[in-house]
């Protein structure tokens, strides 16, 4: 059945663009109207009339890195590793579903084992077997042997098996490709995370060959010097993207921040939810606090997608509102926060076409809020209705033992 869903305002995405007492015309999965309420009931007579008044309607948020298949524990993947399929597709819809309690409508996921993240993106809609946001999945991260992760699968040293590597993510139709570019911190014995795992002309081979399976690549990348060679190589979004060098070592290389803007490499930031404890633990050099660099990169023209690495330790997937707030502290304004967690993120995500503003022809992916999110923030924390393709859910159906309502059409 359509549906009318009316507030008193409609905050359509792109800074700036703001209806007041509006209302969207849901069809199916998708809007197929946006405008007075009374306009598209004469329109469409048999709507239902959904109202919330002193409510916000706006664009569903975009989540840019999550990790779907971790467990938050201090391994979080080793229910991936050693679960059962079903208690690991199970983790993966809970862990999906806290995404949307946040107001999430979509995520990008970047990195698991097995497919199991592509499995649950691709179970049928059509009996909404659990809630889920649209997903984005990469599938196993690309590393080298000992490298980042390695125990995902994703062990690719020679060029012949880097090849291999993204012939098989394109095969089980993964959305992107992920690689260690450096090390982290979570695989003992592997390289740190200031140190590269593959070189310039790897990470080339890795952005040409996904480029001719139409895939681009997720580059993680805390190091300095990796982080050079992301921007090298041509990746299309730097994970984490912290310009370190070492510990408690920072760096701020002008010259590359702009061949960054200009060539339009996309900074991903990770941000997650419990960063206020980790900032109590963090001591920084002097003149530098945390989060700056995304000021910086910002300053110097680097456009930069919102993610909160959840799964991994603490990082849990129904606080994205919290992570939003870091934004708040830099200076950044809440006009601008929403649009980079919406119509930004799914543009530069290559998802403009179908989602991330409140506009006739998209989908259907929107949350009602209580209140105004361009005064406060915290209105965005616990959407009181969420729409997913036109499919439309309360926090009761959200919660950890929530099942779907029926669907919108
Ligand atoms: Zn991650």
């Amino acid at each position: 059945m359509d549906r009318i869903v009316e507030a008193d305002r409609i905050i359509v995405g792109p800074v700036g663009e703001v209806l007041d007492r509006a209302a969207v015309l849901v069809r199916g999965d998708r809007i197929a109207g946006v405008g007075p309420a009374d306009e598209l009931a004469v329109r469409c007579p048999g709507a239902e009339r959904l109202r919330f008044p002193g409510a916000s309607i706006m664009p569903g948020l975009v989540n840019s890195h999550v990790h779907l298949a971790a467990d938050l524990s201090r391994e979080p993947f080793g229910t991936v590793r050693q679960g059962l399929r079903d208690e690991v597709l199970a983790l993966v819809r809970a862990n999906a579903q806290a995404c949307l309690r946040s107001g999430c409508t979509t995520v990008r996921d970047l990195g698991d084992a097995h497919g199991v993240v592509a499995e649950v993106r691709d179970q049928d809609r059509a009996v909404a077997s659990s809630p889920t946001p649209r997903i984005l999945a990469a599938g196993a991260p690309l590393t080298i042997s000992g490298g980042h992760c390695w125990f995902l699968g994703g062990i690719a040293d020679t060029d012949a098996e880097i090849r291999a590597a993204i012939d098989a993510r394109a095969a089980a139709r993964s959305d992107l490709i992920k690689v260690m570019a450096g090390g982290g911190q979570m695989t003992p014995g592997g390289p740190s995370e200031f140190e590269s795992q593959y070189t310039v002309a790897q990470l080339r081979l890795i952005v040409e060959h996904s480029a001719s399976h139409g895939l681009t690549v997720a580059a993680h990348a805390h190091g300095t010097a990796t982080i050079l060679d992301c921007i090298e190589a041509g990746v299309a979004t730097i994970e984490h993207c912290g310009w370190r060098s070492g510990p408690m070592q920072r760096d701020r290389p002008e010259e590359a921040v702009r061949r960054m803007a200009a060539q339009g490499t996309i900074a991903g930031d990770t941000t997650p939810p419990q960063w206020r404890r980790m900032v109590e633990r963090i001591t920084f050099p002097d003149g530098f606090r945390f989060g700056d660099q995304i000021s910086w990169m910002t300053d110097h023209g680097v456009a930069h997608v919102i993610g909160t690495d959840s799964g991994m330790p603490n990082a849990v997937f129904d606080e994205f509102r919290t992570s939003l707030e870091l934004y708040e502290e830099l200076g950044f304004d809440r006009a601008r926060i929403i649009e980079t967690a919406t119509t930004g993120a799914a543009r530069l995500l290559g998802l403009g076409a179908s989602t991330g503003a409140v506009r006739e022809g998209l989908d259907a992916d929107l949350l009602v809020v209580d209140g105004n999110p361009l005064y406060n923030l915290d209105v965005l924390h616990r959407p009181s209705h969420v729409i997913v393709r036109g499919r439309g859910y309360s926090q009761a159906d959200l919660s950890p033992a929530g099942t779907a309502t029926e669907p919108v059409a």
